[in-house]
């Protein structure tokens, strides 16, 4: 009877650990590569592999599975694919791409593995982080109310950002488009916010002179620079993006501020569907296949700011979109206007004629619009945007020459001090207090005086005016973020107080002129 007993209790225990075997990924599950070209393999075998997997291929190779069938799978590799072959054997790994992330990063430039491509040391970070990651539930987030200065005069008074927001900068070719974005990095210095760029299918050329600039202004000891240029694989340049953003996350989710640059997202939607078309998925517009939005929603969901439970970091998002003859209705262009909080459109014909950056007001917004500006930066800027609009009617209808009314000039003459007055030279930042006193001369009209070209160089010399006699109002400002009634008094005084020092010295050399020797 006993022995019974105890064969029962063996048969139950191997069948309760028969049910409850789990099969698991292991690297002992094998495939074999069929076909491989233009950096996509296809592998028959490997029943289990789950979509996004990293695969290991012999030769030291991986490479990331994207299309699962029946009895074969289409993988990206993730290298180059000269050293492969037909007949290799593929593993799977059962992980997703990561890479290092964390401090040793700063002021290092990577490929999108993570592999330093500035000839310094390997990176010995110990952390790593999945390349793919889920966006930030709801609950997790706070409010996009601090904002992030670009330090350009047009963007911080009318389109300003905030620490968590997506801003889209969009325009045709060489409409300045890189040198926004840089600039920004560039103004970030001493603000404690960590900078990534993330350069996609770009020449090796551009994004060298991006890294020289960072370096040139010292911003490159607190930014990331992950590169894949245009001779990289459409994988390769696929997934730099993605591992951008974990970089990024690392910095967010230890509660500090981080800005990131796509620069660009139109070459991200071109590799994908190089990638697509290669492993003969169906195309749709343009030839590109039908997820073209979720990889561009899920990267950019990634952006955000985090509530103060979870650090309070933040994720700001500049993705770059390059459109072709100024058509903003084009396909990519649509989908990534829609999936960001507001757009930045450069245009062409603003750039020939002078007008940097070039801005296009009318067609720029900011959803997050004046959340996201201080108390000071709002009480200027708010009749700005009306202004120049007011400005450019006018000016169509000045077009025509007719004759023009005192109001009709005095707007015009405004308007085009206040474009004058909002141009900007690339990689030099104006501080947020200089911008609000700039625009609170402009507003109160009192530049009138001063001739169009010259507005510029006479609002330097006054703010240098002030910078060296009376420091302690910018300070203030800087420090409130408000402007007070008072101190909007103080800056009328002081600029008549150094027109009155400009129109002396000019006395005086006249006067020095005439009665000189000759
Ligand atoms: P691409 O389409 O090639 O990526 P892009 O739109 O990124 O071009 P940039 O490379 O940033 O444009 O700029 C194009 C040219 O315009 C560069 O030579 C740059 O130096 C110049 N530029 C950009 N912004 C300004 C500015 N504010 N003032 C003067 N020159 C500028
Ligand atoms: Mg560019």
């Amino acid at each position: 009877m006993e022995t019974i007993s105890a064969y029962g209790e063996i048969a139950e225990e191997l069948k309760r650990q028969v049910r409850g075997y789990k099969f698991e990924n292991r690297l002992s599950d094998a495939g074999r590569v069929v076909a491989c070209g233009d950096g996509v393999l296809t592998v028959e075998g490997l029943p289990n592999v789950k979509n996004g997997e990293l695969l290991y291929i012999g030769r030291d190779k991986y490479a990331l599975a994207m299309n699962l069938e029946e009895y074969k799978i289409g993988a990206i590799l993730l290298a180059d694919s000269y050293e492969l072959s037909e007949g290799d054997i593929a593993y799977s790994t059962g992980k997703i791409v990561g890479v290092p992330v964390g401090d040793a990063l700063l002021g290092r430039v990577v490929n999108p593995l993570g592999v330093p491509l500035d000839g310094g040391k390997p990176i010995t970070s110990k952390k790593y982080r999945s390349v793919e990651a889920p966006a930030p539930a709801i609950f997790d987030r706070a409010n996009v109310n601090q904002p992030l200065l670009t330090g350009i005069k047009a963007i911080d008074s009318m389109i300003p950002v905030g620490k968590g927001q997506r801003e889209l900068i969009i325009g045709d070719r060489q409409t300045g488009k890189t040198a926004l974005a840089v600039d920004t990095i560039i103004n970030q210095k001493g603000k404690n916010v960590v900078c990534v760029y993330v350069a996609i299918g770009q020449k090796t050329s551009s994004v060298n002179s991006v890294i020289q600039t960072l370096k040139q202004y010292g911003a490159l000891d607190y930014t990331v620079v992950v590169c894949s240029t245009a001779s990289e694989s459409a994988p390769l340049q696929y997934i730099a993006p993605y591992t951008g953003t974990a970089i990024a996350e690392e910095f967010m989710y230890s509660g500090r501020d981080v800005l990131i640059v796509y620069d660009d997202l139109s070459k991200h939607a071109v590799a994908y569907r190089a990638i697509s078309l290669l492993l003969k998925r169906p195309s749709g517009r343009e030839a590109y296949p039908g997820d073209i939005f979720y990889i561009h929603s899920r990267l950019l969901e990634r952006s955000a700011r985090l509530s103060d439970k979870l650090g309070g970091g933040s994720l700001t998002a500049l993705p770059i979109i390059e459109t072709l003859a100024g058509d903003i209705s084009a396909y990519i262009p649509t989908n990534v206007i829609s999936i960001t909080d507001g757009q930045i459109y450069l245009e062409s014909e603003l750039f020939r004629s002078g007008v940097r950056p070039a801005v296009n007001v009318g067609l720029s917004v900011s959803r997050v619009g004046g959340a996201a500006q201080c108390k000071a930066m709002k009480k200027v800027s708010g009749k700005v945007r009306l202004d120049l609009a007011h400005y450019r009617e006018m000016a169509q209808f000045s077009q025509f020459g007719a004759e023009l009314d005192d109001s009709t000039k005095s707007i015009l003459g405004k308007g085009a001090r206040l474009t004058e007055i909002l141009k900007q030279n690339q990689a030099s930042p104006v501080s947020m207090s200089h911008t609000v006193i700039a625009l609170t001369v402009m507003m109160n009209d009192l530049f009138s005086d001063i001739p169009v070209r010259e507005v510029n160089a006479a609002m330097d010399n006054f703010l240098d005016f002030l910078e060296a006699n009376h420091p302690e109002l910018a300070a203030r400002i800087e420090e409130t973020q408000q402007l007070s009634d008072e101190d909007e008094q103080l800056i009328k005084e002081y600029l008549a107080v150094y027109k009155g020092n400009v129109t002396r010295i000019a006395e005086d050399r006249k006067a020095l002129q005439s009665g000189g020797p000759s």
